[in-house]
């Protein structure tokens, strides 16, 4: 069994690299589909550390493998490459240079970290009984990367058995990490209403026909569907999160558009949402004498964690960084993640490390302007990577005693 003190000092001399590595892709943020520079970066240090690579993975997709004992069979470590489009307002040293665009979702640290990970598994290929994966993911945050990945083989050659990956969360102390049981994130659905009416002069409504006040009320109708049709005990939303109608006070407009988001923890409730809100969007514009259009989007399926991979990863990190530093949740967020589609037909655990400093005033979330993680993070990231993976390949070969 590798010896874990001597993986932490290893951890501990390469830190400082690893955050330079962090703060040049923070610097060069990218968007989803966009990757290309963060894609050649991961690449040219891949090829430094002598690591079989292979580019343009679904887009600017990267994939990196580390050969064991057994060349067959591996594990897999995902991370996100993509940033978002948000103008940064912090004031590190280490600023995104591209304006209007934002590693406000810690995709950067993830990829850092991913790269840490490898040069310490690397340097540990001759004690690994089965082989490993990195896989550098684009597009996390808008179509998503890892459906197709997967479809063009990157679980494949070596047969990859169990896939993890990590999220930072701004809400956790920094060297702490949190592990979910069951289901982690929410499936997505995108949804698209259009009304059709007949435009008028606005002093004489009767003319034509409004698209505007039958749309205001299938805004405020869908909300019952959530709260008169579903089971209060099983989660779910909807969000109108754009409102378009008219151009002048007094024209009563042609069309009325609307657009939101759906998000439950199956696709069976997701489905009927689907319907209800057909229903009564198709109702709502009949009777007000207009007419409507609805299109919907399925997005990313939800997340469920793996259960003995939970139980697994989560007695490994208690030995590991100490049972005080591991909290484990038990409620699903809302938010999704196409990490879900590691999770179907292999083992697949999302964790989330803290990047909270302790002497922070201010706590700023996920997708904020003035997100600013704590780079210690970083140390927690490689070193429960690497643990886990040790750990995954101790349970499927049973080759060390201790872990
Ligand atoms: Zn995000
Ligand atoms: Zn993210």
């Amino acid at each position: 069994m590798p010896d874990i003190d001597k993986i932490k000092d290893r951890i501990d001399e390469i830190f400082e690299e690893i955050v330079q590595i962090r703060r040049n892709i923070h610097m060069n943020p990218e968007l989803s589909r966009y990757e290309e520079q963060t894609s050649i970066l991961i690449q040219n240090r891949l090829k430094k550390l002598n690591i079989d690579c292979t580019g343009n993975i679904a887009g600017f997709g990267v994939t990196g493998t580390v050969y064991g004992k057994d060349k067959n069979h591996g594990i897999g470590i995902r991370a996100e490459m993509d940033a978002l489009p948000i103008n940064e307002m912090s004031d590190s040293a280490f600023k995104s240079k591209n304006k209007g665009i934002m590693h406000a979702c810690g995709h950067d640290v993830h990829t850092a970290v991913l790269l840490g990970t490898a040069q310490i598994l690397n340097e540990l290929r001759d004690e690994l009984p089965l082989s490993v994966r990195f896989i550098f993911q684009p597009a996390e945050e808008t179509v998503g990367g890892a459906k197709p990945m997967i479809e063009q083989g990157c679980l494949e050659n070596p047969k990859i058995s169990s896939v993890i990956s990590l999220h930072v969360e701004p809400s956790l102390p920094v060297g702490h990490v949190q592990f979910t049981s069951g289901i982690a994130n929410a499936a997505s659905c995108e949804f698209y209403v259009t009304v059709y009416g007949k435009p008028c002069h606005g002093a004489h409504p009767y003319e034509g026909v409004d698209p505007l006040l039958p749309a205001c009320n299938m805004v405020t109708a869908i909300q019952s569907i959530i709260t008169r049709r579903m089971n209060p005990t099983d989660p779910s939303l909807i969000t109108v999160g754009k409102f378009s109608s008219g151009t002048k006070n007094n024209i009563i407009p042609g069309k009325s558009e609307f657009s939101g988001i759906i998000r439950t923890l199956d696709i069976k409730n997701r489905d009927f949402i689907k319907e209800k809100i057909k229903e009564l969007c198709g109702s709502i514009a009949t009777a007000y004498g207009a007419s409507c259009k609805i299109r919907f989007c399925d997005s990313y399926p939800p997340l469920k964690n793996d259960e003995q991979l939970f139980a697994l990863l989560l007695n490994t990190m208690r030995k590991i960084i100490g049972t005080e530093k591991v909290a484990v949740n038990t409620m699903p967020c809302m938010g999704a993640d196409d990490f879900a589609y590691f999770c179907h037909g292999c083992r697949g655990l999302c964790y989330n490390i803290g990047t909270k400093n302790p002497c922070d005033k201010e706590v700023y979330p996920l997708h904020s302007d003035k997100f600013n993680p704590d780079e210690e993070c970083i140390r927690t990231g490689i070193l429960s990577e690497v643990a886990s993976v040790l750990a995954i390949m101790n349970d499927e070969r049973k080759i060390w005693a201790e872990l």
